[in-house]
């Protein structure tokens, strides 16, 4: 396709490239190291007098090309008006150098442009990708149709002028599929691409590469332009879909599918076909520990114990819940004592969704007072962060019903939230040692209950989304 739009200017190119520029094979022959791959594409641009060896008989092909020797070398191939030196747009290219007259003519014919800074930066060795700009610009290669090369963002400037050189048979990356676009480009790697812009006989075909199958893990997983949450969206992918991957950049990896190539992120693809996880039945199950128990009263104050308020409440807690159609599994529903590992494995067997635990609070300063509530950070990090949750849920839905003192959620390592794989909530409803307010619970033990209950289901809707 971009043969068509250039053809013109590449005809005008060769014949006035041999009009002018004698060969002079017999030079180019005297050179000693010129790589036996690439030696007819090397040698025949010696012969027209776009590069030329060094005064000690070497040709030196891995030596990095700067820009001004690129501007050259372009210049000399599109037979720009540039051996005569003179100012140009550029604050540090000397007028007098060499390479001035070339830089200036490139420049004013769009080919080749300098920083934002106004400079040109002539010493600074080119990269591949702007010799991709330089190629593309120079001999209009427009064809930017999907190239695949695995470290490039497709649909960028960037990737449009490696595209652009690549649809036109100038180039095919590297053998491991990538096109290294921020390598510096040595002067056998500039001659060849060169070369085979100028003349048919030297092109190659675009790249094909081998990748490795893998499967998607999770129910939606996005495809990107480029490896990072920053590139746009350009797909999705779902749980079980196939894949072919290629190389990794940090956390993401370039992957083709039936419908599109970009990147994704490596933490949600596996090498084994994925197993579903079990339908979930949509009922949700919550696991409900009455604090203490028979000989273990908890704390005994103003005439009450911590083990009765507890079970009183759970129970409430209970029938409230049931009546929404969520399941619960008490640890105790009657004054038994279970220990705490006890409660965990209840919980755990059940198959309960979450985990809570009603305590009352006590101290020795008979005024502390207030609702509190705590969860752990130890597990999952998805554990920890539904445990915060349900913690703020609940403790948000207490204090505004029973006007207690906010006293927030704390993170302890109590063992039957700590020692728990479920999402796990202690609460301490209010102070048993304030008589204000252990009165305050205990004869509003409903109101207590129906605020743990709207916690709970505040939870849940939360999880679902
Ligand atoms: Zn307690």
């Amino acid at each position: 396709m971009m043969v068509k739009r250039a053809t013109g200017l590449w005809i005008i190119l060769v014949l006035v490239c041999m009009a002018l520029v004698p060969l002079n094979s017999a030079s180019a022959n005297t050179l000693s190291d010129i790589p036996d791959a690439y030696s007819k594409e090397i040698n025949y641009l010696i012969g027209k007098n776009i590069i030329t060896g060094y005064e000690d008989g070497e040709f030196k092909p891995n030596q990095l090309v700067t820009r001004e020797e690129a501007a050259t070398m372009i210049g000399k191939a599109l037979n720009l008006n540039g051996s005569t030196p003179r100012v140009t747009n550029f604050s540090d290219v000397n007028p007098n150098s060499y390479a001035a007259g070339y830089i200036q003519s490139a420049n004013d014919q769009k080919i080749i442009t300098g920083y934002t800074d106004g400079t040109f930066k002539p010493k600074t060795n080119m990269t591949r990708l702007e010799m991709a700009y330089l190629l593309s610009n120079a001999f209009k290669l427009t064809d930017t149709s999907k190239v695949f090369y695995t470290d490039m963002p497709s649909g960028t400037a960037q990737s449009n002028a490696i595209a652009g050189i690549t649809n036109a048979g100038v180039t095919n990356g590297y053998t491991d599929g990538t096109f290294k676009p921020s390598a510096s480009i040595s002067r056998a790697e500039f001659a060849i691409m060169l070369a085979r812009v100028l003349n048919d006989t030297f092109k190659v075909q675009p790249p094909e590469v081998t990748g490795k199958t893998q499967y998607v893990t999770v129910d939606s997983l996005n495809v990107r332009t480029g490896p990072g949450t920053s590139y746009a969206k350009i797909g999705s992918l779902g749980f079980g879909d196939k894949i072919t991957t290629y190389s990794k950049t940090g956390d993401w990896i370039y992957v083709k599918t039936s419908s599109t190539v970009g990147y994704v992120h490596t933490a949600y693809i596996s090498t084994t076909v994925p197993t579903p996880a079990p339908t979930p039945s949509g009922k949700k199950i919550v696991a409900l520990d009455a604090g203490h128990g028979a000989h273990d009263p908890g704390a005994v104050k103003n005439g009450l114990s911590e083990k009765n308020m507890t079970l009183a409440i759970a129970l409430k807690v209970r029938d409230i819940l049931k009546q929404s159609g969520i399941e619960v599994v008490m640890t105790r529903s009657t004054d038994t004592y279970l220990s705490l590992d006890e409660r965990v494995s209840v919980a755990q067997k059940s198959g309960a969704d979450i985990f809570v635990s009603l305590h009352m609070n006590s101290a020795t300063n008979t005024s502390a007072s207030g609702t509190e509530t705590y969860y752990t950070n130890a597990g999952t990090t998805s554990r920890a962060t539904a445990s915060k949750a349900l913690a703020e849920f609940i403790q948000e839905r207490l204090v505004d019903e029973l006007g207690t003192k906010d006293r927030g959620e704390k993170t302890e390592n109590y063992r039957v939230i700590y020692k728990n794989s479920l999402p796990a909530v202690l609460v301490e409803m209010g102070f048993i040692s304030n008589t204000a307010e252990a009165k305050l619970i205990n004869t509003h033990q409903t109101e207590t209950a129906k605020a743990i209950a709207l916690g709970i289901q505040d939870y849940f809707k939360w999880a679902e989304k």
